[in-house]
């Protein structure tokens, strides 16, 4: 039987407010254990939570990207639950009237394909803290630095129906909330999380099967891998007669494998109530108005000015303009040399050499425009070879700030050589050197040419002009 994934998604997202959502504590990563914490955060008796104004904005603005309704007038909601990594017992949520609903998401996935997800709602809340367990023994130490950061919570549809259909979400959420510069979304130090909703049906059928829930998965291998495995789990079971159980289940990266961790939990659990210490929210038109006429340009637009204004094919200016970073780097460099094919070029081969094999992050690019746009003119001009640009591009890319890249060519003695003598004298040794070459040539083997023009290339350093080694390398065997 063939059959079908069926996923939705929850995201949390941390805002990258300063201070926390109800109280004035710094949201900074990291920090000694409780150290960023205060009475309010920390649940003391007789605090009372403020909002922060700055948490609204962010997350009306993400609302209004993700084309939602906002909810002009909505509440926040205590939802109760006891867990050593909470404090005051209960988080700070929004069940009833969460700020924005009915949202949409154009989504394109690696092989092309675009798909618009649902949004069926975002709500605010506060983070919980963390639980360091013990390497040494029996103790857990909690950590309430990141108690009241503040989320927002992102509830797609059940509309995915394969890993790449998720990972293309996440990258665009990522995306939108950089550009806006409401988060950095960095799944690694987890101010970006999914939830993973999973379940399958034979294909062609219109009805859902019986979900698992995966949650807090915080790397996009790790989301494809967790959709393998739980996808495959799931159809062995049924095809061995057994059901699924509909429940949570813990993902073990190291073993590979989901695990059941508790029952799925329901709203009655968490004896939600309207939160009594904060005053109901109102959202007014001209806010609402003032946020949309602020948005920046986003990644489709983007893709769209990339072909029309520098002629980028759709597949690049998309990895492009998918991130803020890579996007600004390209404009910026650009707006100086002028030469969007060239910059295109770099950026698609090399950077994304470096961030596929050597897990860099576009957020932690630190190549200055000025230098790459300096770099792209010696290219253009045929100072340097591209096997040599490559070299140079290299060691300019993981440089500190004072690498200079003239300076470097000329220490390196790089500069591409396009002197006829010195190429044609080059040719002869060769020549004079591989007899037997010259030999099958003769006797009509002409894929040799492609050795010499290897040869002469090597024996003048990598850095004479290709085209020139070619030609003459034609003209001297066509006398022999
Ligand atoms: P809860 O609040 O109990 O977690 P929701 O109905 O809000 O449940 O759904 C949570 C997520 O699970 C949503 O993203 C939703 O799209 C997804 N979901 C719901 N039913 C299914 C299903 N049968 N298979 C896969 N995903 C599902
Ligand atoms: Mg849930
Ligand atoms: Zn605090």
């Amino acid at each position: 039987m063939e059959w079908e994934l069926v996923m939705g998604l929850e995201v949390h997202v941390e805002l990258a407010t300063k201070t926390k959502i109800f109280c004035s504590c710094t949201t900074e990563f990291g920090g000694a254990p409780n150290t960023h914490c205060c009475p309010v955060c920390t649940g003391m008796p007789g605090t009372l939570p403020v909002l922060n104004k700055k948490v609204l904005e962010y997350a009306v603005k993400a609302g209004l990207a993700l084309n939602c309704d906002i909810t002009r007038y909505n509440k926040f909601d205590r939802k109760n639950y006891f867990y050593p990594d909470l404090p005051k017992a209960y988080q700070i949520s929004q069940l009833y009237l969460p700020f924005a609903q009915n949202g949409a998401v154009e989504i394109t996935t690696r092989s092309g394909k675009t798909k618009t997800i649902r949004i069926h709602e975002i709500h605010m809340e506060e983070d919980a803290g963390k639980l360091i367990h013990s390497a040494y023994g029996d103790a857990t130490f909690p950590d309430y630095n990141r108690c009241g950061v503040p989320l927002i919570e992102i509830v797609s549809e059940p509309d995915f129906r394969s890993a790449e259909e998720v990972v293309a979400y996440l990258a665009k959420l990522k995306s939108t909330f950089e550009y806006l510069g409401i988060s950095d979304c960095k799944m690694q130090e987890g101010s970006m999380r999914a939830d993973v909703n999973l379940s399958v049906r034979p294909k062609g059928s219109d009805e859902f099967g019986t979900r698992t829930e995966m949650k807090n998965i915080n790397s996009f291998k790790a989301i494809e891998r967790v959709i393998a495995y739980e996808s495959a789990r799931q159809i062995e079971a049924i095809e061995k007669g057994e059901k699924v159980v509909q429940e949570t289940r813990r993902w073990d990266d190291n073993k590979g494998k989901t695990f059941a961790m508790r029952s799925k939990e329901n709203a009655q659990d968490y004896r939600y109530f309207p939160e009594p210490d904060i005053p109901p929210i109102s959202i007014s038109d001209e806010t609402i108005k003032d946020y949309t006429d602020s948005m920046p340009e986003f990644s489709e637009a983007k893709v769209i000015r990339y072909g029309e204004q520098f002629g980028i094919a759709k597949a690049d200016a998309e990895i492009i303009a998918g991130s803020k970073y890579l996007a600004k780097l390209f404009e910026e460099t650009v707006a100086i040399c002028n030469n969007p094919k060239e910059v295109r070029y770099w950026i698609m081969t090399q950077i994304m050499y470096f961030m596929n094999e050597r897990g860099v992050l576009p957020e932690n690019i630190k190549l200055d425009p000025k230098k790459f746009a300096q770099f792209i003119e010696i290219v253009a001009a045929d100072r340097i070879n591209k096997q040599t640009g490559k070299q140079v591009f290299e060691e300019m890319f993981f440089a500190d700030a004072d690498f200079d890249v003239e300076k470097y060519i000329k220490d390196n003695g790089l500069e591409q050589v396009d002197d006829s003598d010195a190429i044609r004298e080059a040719v002869a040794a060769v020549f004079a050197a591989n007899p037997a070459t010259v030999e099958q040539y003769k006797n009509g083997q002409t894929k040799v040419v492609g050795f010499f023009v290897g040869q002469v290339m090597k024996q003048m350093s990598g850095k004479a002009k290709p085209d020139t080694v070619n030609k003459i390398v034609g003209e001297e065997l066509a006398k022999i």
